[in-house]
């Protein structure tokens, strides 16, 4: 047990309260990873929000890169001094989703109140998304954490924990996409950003980006958009039909959370066209769809969680991707904060930036 420095939630739609907290060693298949890095996902402002609930208080942050700085037992191959990134997907291994490839529905439940965190005076800590990483150190299993290389930057490394494998993953894993086929990107922010490079990684033939702001349609086309639509236009899937030759998309991949995007998502398809659900709405939030169209020209409405990845074979193959210069990551940063100025990069991210506010720990 140990006290270390953290960013707590203790009342949905209030400020992080800096405060110390008590860290368990790691136990059996754990690691300790120090943070250098943890990047603000709009998932932890959902979650501090109250969106999707869950026990307080707690420590959110889940886009992690440090260093391990101590092993508990069976933690595989992994030794102290290794620089990793941690994710949230902690899979255990053996269940049914983690034996058929999809380790990021595993069926195991991890109790996240009974984590490594406590408070200062020993009353349970929520370790937020397995992580609990606005903090400067986490207790994570083994099999939530990638080596990275020594020579790898901890704020880039960080992206790839969450927004670049969900954005990326879900064009490769859920949408499979193939070499010619055209996409439409809802959203061009962090994740769809991902989404878009992911597109042209995979050769797609024109990616349409469709976003409430013309700014982020710009930014779009530097990561590989083709083609940019305002979502405030009356029917905007018209004008991704022009863009894309009077046809829709083989793949509209949704990366926000808002329901009418949804809901005109199949707008977007043409026939034999998947719409892929990533963004997280609010719990209790329902779309509705037209069953027979989608029916009379075979389309499909699949979920991907976190681009169906696997972490232990998808992040080594982005990293050479990035230090080939196929895959954009510095670009993705759009500023560098301290665990002190934790809430006013939370705000910063509010505002709808495109891009991802990292918080850097002091070493
Ligand atoms: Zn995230
Ligand atoms: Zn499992």
């Amino acid at each position: 047990m140990q006290t270390i420095k953290a960013a707590v939630c203790r009342e949905f739609n209030a400020p992080l309260v800096i405060e110390e907290v008590q860290l368990a060693d790691p136990k059996m298949g754990e690691v300790e990873v120090t943070l250098d890095a943890v990047a603000i996902c709009h998932s932890d402002i959902s979650y501090a929000g109250g969106a999707w609930g869950g026990n307080l208080p707690a420590v959110y942050g889940h886009e992690a890169a440090g260093v391990i700085t101590a092993t508990g037992k069976g933690s595989g191959d992994f030794i102290i001094g290794d620089p990793v990134v941690v994710t949230l997907i902690r899979a255990c291994g053996s269940c049914p989703s983690c034996a058929s490839g999809t380790p990021t529905i595993c069926e195991t439940p991890y109790n996240t109140a009974k984590g490594p965190l406590r408070t200062a005076d020993g009353e349970p800590l929520d370790q937020g998304m397995a992580c609990g990483a606005f903090a400067e150190k986490v207790v994570v299993s083994h099999r939530q954490i990638v080596k990275i290389p020594k020579t790898m930057a901890k704020d880039v490394a960080s992206l790839l924990s969450c927004g670049v494998i969900t954005g990326v993953g879900a064009v490769v894993n859920a949408a499979q996409l193939r070499p010619g086929q055209d996409v439409v990107v809802i959203g061009a922010g962090g994740v769809g950003l991902n989404a878009i490079q992911g597109a042209r990684i995979a050769g797609a033939r024109r990616i349409v980006a469709v976003d409430m702001i013309e700014d982020k349609l710009e930014v779009a086309k530097e990561f590989g958009a083709t083609h940019g639509v305002l979502a405030s236009l009356d029917a905007p899937w018209k004008a991704a039909y022009k863009a894309l030759g009077g046809r829709g998309a083989d793949a509209v991949l949704v990366t926000v959370g808002a329901i009418p995007a949804y809901e005109q998502a199949t707008r977007y398809l043409g026939p034999g066209g998947k719409a892929i659900m990533i963004g997280m709405p609010h719990s209790g939030a329902t779309a509705s769809y037209e069953p027979v169209i989608m029916a009379a020209v075979g389309q499909g409405l699949i979920g991907s969680k976190m681009g169906d990845v696997v972490i232990q074979r998808d992040i080594p193959w982005m990293i050479d991707l990035y230090e080939q210069g196929r895959l954009k990551l510095d670009e993705l940063i759009s500023g560098r904060w301290e665990l002190d100025q934790i809430n006013e990069a939370i705000a910063d991210t509010k505002t709808g930036s495109a891009k991802r506010n990292v918080i850097l720990f002091n070493r």
